[in-house]
């Protein structure tokens, strides 16, 4: 099999583009992929202050390395979790990108705010995402940053999107947008420079360029069945994760409503925040009470 572009010998087939690449052209065609994403949906701009959350698993770490190449400047951002071997091995990872693309990593402990996940009952995934959420934009905020960039997937909007309509969370699902601006002070810009990128696309990537990231699953992550459902989906007909992700930009958009929590301050939803009814279901100690 050769390259479509250079002849030479081709290391990947993309089955949703019919076109075969060497490694080389691959990169070049990943750079393209994201660089026309972020232009046609004004994902980002270049001006802006821009925080990325970096897991230093494969998605992320395309992110920071595409966007470097790309010529964004950007600081990082890392939450450790305190899930033992995983936490410790995905900061290593983190840091080791931050070297490598001279780009300044900070890192929040989840401890801080008085819990680690291995204490968490429950929904601990939910709760998980809630925490991150929350940190994401309170640092952000505090640090001056106007826009976070997560490095989610097209995979992952569409399996989202999938799980929520069918549990008729219409609301939550309009959320996932390659931009949310803020609708408060308190909010900071939420970007997905990746959103109709794929898992596979990212994977490519970080192989093809050697980028460093954590290999394995957090040890506390569910069975993907509504990304199985995606990825079957996507099997029998290429190229329907991204079209399906497009498509999700034309719906039309309700406008939020502002409520602050009564504890800690931040945007909620009703009295009090979630995160801070996290907090004092796990807490031993607190930050921000
Ligand atoms: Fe958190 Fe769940 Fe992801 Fe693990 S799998 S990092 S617990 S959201
Ligand atoms: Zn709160």
């Amino acid at each position: 099999m050769k390259c479509k572009k250079c002849g030479k010998r081709a290391v990947t087939s993309l089955r949703a583009y019919r076109l075969s690449l060497c490694g080389d052209c691959y990169l070049d065609f990943y750079r393209r992929l994201v660089e026309r994403s972020i232009n046609k949906y004004k994902i980002l701009k270049k001006e802006e202050k821009i925080l990325l959350a970096v897991s230093g698993g494969k998605d992320s770490s395309a992110m920071a390395s595409v966007l470097s190449d790309l010529g964004f400047e950007f600081e990082m951002l890392y939450i450790d979790l305190g899930i033992g071997d995983y936490s410790r091995e995905s900061k290593e990872k983190v840091e080791e990108l931050s070297r490598i693309l001279s780009a300044k990593l900070n890192v929040v402990e989840l401890k801080e705010y008085g819990f680690t996940i291995p204490q968490v009952r429950g929904r601990v995934c939910s709760i998980c995402g809630n925490a991150k959420r929350y940190i994401m934009n309170r640092f952000a905020r505090e640090n001056g940053f106007e826009v976070v960039a997560t490095g989610h997937t097209a995979e992952d909007i569409a399996s989202f999107y999938l799980k929520n309509i069918a549990g008729n969370q219409q609301a939550f699902a309009e959320k996932l947008l390659p931009r949310i601006e803020p609708f408060d002070a308190k909010v900071v810009a939420k970007a997905r420079p990746l959103f109709e990128i794929s898992e596979k696309e990212n994977m490519l990537y970080t192989i093809i360029k050697g980028i460093p990231f954590k290999s394995g699953e957090c040890p506390y992550a569910p069975k993907p069945e509504w990304k199985e459902i995606v990825y079957d989906i996507e099997l029998r007909k290429p190229g329907f994760t991204k079209n399906f992700v497009r498509g999700l930009l034309n719906r039309d958009r309700k406008p939020m409503e502002t409520r602050y929590c009564s504890i800690c301050g931040e945007i909620s939803s009703g009295e009090v925040c979630s995160f801070c009814k996290i907090r004092m279901r796990f807490s031993s100690q607190s930050k921000g009470f």
